[in-house]
């Protein structure tokens, strides 16, 4: 890769269509991405939507990728795999077909209005800690603490990890 590689912990949800079929494609397009490699990724869990309630439960899951992308890139990258995949933003918190957040990318800590890192709401979403536990228990949220610790305090009875599929 030549470039420096930073650390990236990836959110990965879905409630429409073939969530766990599109979940799987997220993280085939993650591994695909230019410059970047994927380190690890969580178990699938299942959730409740939260918000606007009255849809599909979501399927969940976290990928930590090796990635020479910048931050901005990264992102942009992301919403390309998301509209790839069929997205439709109609309103906040709508169903979605996959929707790819950025949770942590190294130490960065960045407030922009069109990127927030560390993820403006992961500390409050079991949905997110629970999976980001299984696969980056040490690492850190700048300002908040290691992710092991921030898990340990959520609601993790809202979140059920699915079976896996046999092969
Ligand atoms: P959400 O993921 O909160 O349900 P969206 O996926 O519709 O909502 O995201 C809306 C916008 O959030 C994106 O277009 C992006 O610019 C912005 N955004 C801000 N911070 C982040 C982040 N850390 N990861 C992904 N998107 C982010
Ligand atoms: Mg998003």
């Amino acid at each position: 890769m030549g470039r420096q590689t930073h650390t990236a912990c990836i959110a990965l949800g879905a409630n429409i269509g073939e969530p766990v079929r599109q979940i799987e494609a997220g993280f085939a397009a993650l591994a695909a991405l230019p410059d970047t490699r994927l380190a690890a990724r969580s178990s699938l869990y299942r959730s409740a939507a939260v918000g606007y309630t009255d849809q599909p439960d979501f399927i969940n899951a976290v990928a930590v990728i090796e990635t020479a992308l910048l931050p901005h890139a990264l992102l942009a990258a992301l919403l390309d795999i998301e509209r790839a995949q069929g997205r439709v933003r109609d309103f906040a918190n709508a169903p979605r077909t996959l929707d790819l957040d950025i949770l942590l990318y190294g130490d960065v800590v960045m407030h922009e209005p069109g990127l927030t890192i560390p993820h403006a709401r992961m500390l409050e979403r079991a949905f997110v800690l629970v999976p980001l536990a299984e696969v980056a228990p040490e690492a850190f949220v700048p300002g908040h603490g290691r992710v092991r610790d921030l898990a340990a305090g959520a609601d993790a009875g809202s979140v059920a990890r699915l079976q896996r599929m046999p092969a």
